[in-house]
Formats: C-alpha cells, sequence, structure tokens
C-alpha cells in the first residue's frame, strides 16, 4: 500500500475507533510500517480527528522524519516492529475493558485471558501482562521489546494493550477482538463457563495455522 493510502487508512482507522469508544480524548495510537520506517500518530492527537497529512513518519532508528511530533508512547511501535519483521501494523489502545482486566490479579502473568471464542484464539492466542511503568519509563520500551519476541499482542498493567498485526487492517481487528474479549471476560466473572478445550485449539490451529 502506498504511504498516502497508509495515512489515510491510519486517519479512517482512528476516526472509527474514536466513534466506537475504543479510545478517548487523545489516548491511543496507531503505527504502519513503511519500506524505511513507520507512519505514527502525532502525540496529543484525537484518533477521531486526524490530519492524513501531519501523521509522523518516523525511522526505524527512532529518528523523527517528517510530520507532527510523534506519540509520547512511539518507542512502543518501535521496539515491535524491530523485534517482529512480520508486524505491518500496531495499536495501542487505553480501552476501558483491556485497563480493567490489566488492573486485576492474574496467577499465570504469561497469559491472562481464557480461549473464550475461536475468534480470539486465532486471533490474539496468547496475552502475557507486563508490569507497570510510569508514561515515559523507558524500561518500558525493554519490557515491551522481550514480550515482542514471542508475542504479537501484549497487556500492560493498569495501561492497556499493543498490538501488532500482518497488515494495518489485521492490527486493528485483532486490538478489537482482544478489546471485546476482555469485555466477555468480565461478562463472564462468576459464572459457571466453559472455554475451548486443548483439542478444540489444537484443531483450530490445524485448520488456520497462522
Ligand atoms: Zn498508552
Amino acid at each position: 500500500m502506498s504511504e498516502t493510502k497508509l495515512r489515510d487508512a491510519i486517519a479512517r482507522h482512528g476516526r472509527s475507533l474514536y466513534q466506537r469508544r475504543y479510545a478517548h480524548g487523545s489516548s491511543g495510537n496507531i503505527s504502519a510500517r513503511l519500506s524505511d520506517g513507520f507512519l505514527i500518530t502525532p502525540t496529543n492527537s484525537c484518533l477521531g480527528d486526524l490530519d492524513s497529512a501531519r501523521i509522523s513518519k518516523v525511522a526505524l532508528d527512532g529518528t523523527h522524519v517528517s510530520g507532527d511530533k510523534p506519540s509520547k508512547e512511539s518507542f512502543l511501535h518501535l521496539a515491535m516492529y524491530q523485534e517482529r519483521p512480520s508486524a505491518a501494523g500496531i495499536v495501542h489502545l487505553h480501552c476501558t475493558h483491556c485497563v480493567a482486566v490489566s488492573c486485576m490479579c492474574h496467577a499465570n502473568t504469561a497469559d491472562i485471558l481464557p480461549p473464550i471464542t475461536a475468534y480470539y484464539v486465532m486471533r490474539i492466542g496468547k496475552l502475557p501482562l507486563l508490569p507497570y511503568y510510569r508514561p515515559g519509563d523507558m524500561a518500558l520500551a525493554e519490557a515491551v521489546r522481550g514480550a515482542a519476541r514471542g508475542h504479537h499482542a501484549m497487556l500492560l498493567a493498569n495501561h492497556g494493550p499493543v498490538v501488532a498485526g500482518k497488515s494495518l487492517d489485521d492490527a486493528v481487528y485483532n486490538a478489537e477482538e482482544l478489546e471485546e474479549t476482555a469485555r466477555l471476560f468480565l461478562m463472564l466473572q462468576g459464572q459457571k463457563t466453559l472455554f475451548l478445550t486443548e483439542e478444540q485449539i489444537a484443531a483450530l490451529r490445524e485448520a488456520f495455522p497462522s
């Protein structure tokens, strides 16, 4: 996809996510990989009101190339792109249900959501919970980098998810699937629930290898 089309796609997805309350205020950021870096939503921008021409361009060494100043969280995206050559788009949100789940106590932080639906298993699979870091703490970049080696999706404690995809569209759909799964997870608290079995998950992996 051309850079112009990617810019328009970021603005379109941003508006859609904002209008459906996946993002609020100036929270959340969206990026798309280019051959020589990536495009990312600017700092303090509202996903609902992006100007595609002003979207920031960042080189793969983190240098700001053009456009408005990039999101303060662009280092999350940079770490993910550097570790995952297959990541073509990344979405980071402060979406309500994921943030709620990120504040809960989890016995196994290597994978915090159960296999509720086939779509969750196919789009996300495993979801590690990373520790809390204050905004701007660069130790978070290293935590994301470490998790990105084995995962395309992760949840930052008391903060929100970082989700990559094989394309920008794929990253957005993965992020939406994760937020809806977090919502279901909260709805199912205290209910007797059947999750997918190991056999059902194995059958999915066989039918839809990633
Ligand atoms: Zn954030």
